[in-house]
């Protein structure tokens, strides 16, 4: 980020962010005696020693040990957690054109594999990680393509050697996505094994298995059994796709907290999308979130591309948001993260890798701003927790230095105004790398439009 701020961070080891302004349900332990704004966010100084937060006090109360950097009431938040993301797709524009529709975004996206070499998933990947890096972004998780075991070879490679080359800046975890059909196939060890091997997790997409004869789910609940075996040996956790479609005949919630329970399962069970489920009649929701109660599921939503892809009709506005029960999943005590999810690929034509950018759609499509606390670590806090961690998306003592401080003094004027001009501190140092331009990419990839 480039703007003016007229703030400097020093780079030393031990300084003072002193008169910060945290919300509080970011922020672990409050400090005793810490006063709150109208808008209930906390009035911090933040003693940061070696990358991490050494120590909370009261506004104006931190010793006088360290240099003082007076944040004058701006907004101090943890850096974000981006847990639904999908890099390997990323980035593909113009040569691949979306439709706007799922069945588009799957054919496309089919389409454009055999492009992608290693050279090519080295760029389009760490483009995308670059934007989240500049944006605020600490953790990303991303659905890495497992459709064949040879494609999804290549694609966890990909992953793994940025992992490597980000560490320290961008944490980085794959999870598998490929049609449930292949935990029940002859490759599901082989995938199993190679997602675990890459420090990876296991997913896939549970409503595109058709029903059987008799109406049932019953290879769904085959491939669920199967799909949570291979995790427990292995201790991974589980994150699939979930219902991503306006069909209320293809719901597979209950499905899989069966599956879970069942199971005996113990890893963390998250599930993306859901968006059916706020179509369902009030009483179908009720009893769906007390199942999921039951099996421990957590949710993620992802609101932008799930505005873009729903609901499209040639010629008729869309009449439906497209996304999941939100405050029906909060309300009954339930995890609910945020995602960015695709990227500028066959599935979203749009986006940036920028999680501010989706908590602020989030909130305007749940309408989730009465009140607005407890909506904002939909995108830092309980993402940080269903990727296992803890330590990440909150501000508190002993935790890294992971910071955004924004030029705004109120929550309303964060929401209101882009915030292009944050400052993003990765372990106590502030971030300088600007946000990648996209026609050098294009240039590196070949697709630079010579008429132009
Ligand atoms: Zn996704």
């Amino acid at each position: 980020m480039s703007r003016e701020t007229g703030l400097r961070i020093p780079q030393v080891y031990r300084f003072v962010l002193s008169n910060a302004r945290v919300p509080t349900e970011l922020v672990a332990e409050p400090p005793p005696g810490a006063s709150r704004d109208a808008e209930g966010a906390l009035l911090l100084d933040l003693l940061v020693d070696d990358g991490r937060i050494a120590a909370l006090f009261p506004a104006g109360t931190a010793p006088e040990t360290a240099r003082r950097v007076d944040l004058e009431g701006r907004h101090l938040w943890p850096a974000f957690i981006d847990m639904h993301t999908h890099l390997d797709c990323g980035h593909a524009i113009p040569r691949v054109r979306p439709d706007g529709t799922i069945h588009g975004g799957f054919s496309l996206t089919a389409e454009d594999w055999p492009r992608w070499t290693d050279e090519d998933l080295d760029l389009r990947m760490e483009f995308g990680v670059r934007c989240a890096h500049a944006h605020g972004v600490s953790a990303l998780r991303s659905h890495v393509d497992s459709e064949t075991l040879a494609y999804s070879q290549r694609h966890w490679r990909a992953l793994d050697r940025l992992r490597a080359k980000w560490a320290g800046k961008v944490d980085l975890q794959g999870v598998t996505i490929c049609a449930m059909e292949a935990w029940i196939g002859p490759e599901a060890r082989a995938l199993a094994d190679l997602a675990a091997d890459m420090g990876g997790i296991l997913g896939g997409v549970t409503d595109t298995l058709d029903r059987g004869e008799n109406g049932t789910y019953d290879a769904l609940g085959q491939a669920l059994d199967r799909l949570f075996a291979l995790a427990g040996e292995r201790e991974l956790d589980v994150d699939l796709h979930v219902d991503q479609t306006e069909d209320l005949s293809a719901f597979t919630i209950p499905e899989i907290a069966k599956a879970r329970l069942r199971s005996g399962f113990r890893g963390r069970v998250v599930l993306g999308h859901c968006v059916n489920l706020s179509l369902m009649p009030p009483e179908v929701i009720d009893r769906t979130l007390v199942l999921a109660r039951e099996a421990d599921l957590a949710f993620v939503s992802m609101p932008t591309p799930m505005m873009y892809l729903m609901d499209r009709k040639p010629g008729r506005t869309p009449r439906w948001r497209g996304v999941t029960a939100a405050k029906e999943i909060r309300a009954a005590g339930l995890p609910l993260a945020i995602g960015g999810d695709n990227c500028r690929d066959a599935w979203f034509a749009y986006g940036d890798h920028d999680m501010l950018d989706t908590l602020k759609q989030a909130i305007r499509v749940f309408q989730a701003d009465e009140p607005l606390t407890g909506s904002l670590a939909m995108a830092s806090r309980v993402p940080a927790d269903l990727i296992g961690r803890p330590d990440l998306g909150r501000i508190g003592a002993n935790l890294p230095a992971n910071l955004v401080i924004f030029q705004a003094r109120s929550l309303n004027v964060i929401l209101a105004r882009d915030q292009a001009d944050r400052i993003v501190l990765k372990n106590g140092r502030q971030v300088t790398d600007p946000l990648p331009q996209h026609h050098e990419l294009e240039a590196a990839l070949g697709l630079l439009d010579t008429a132009s």
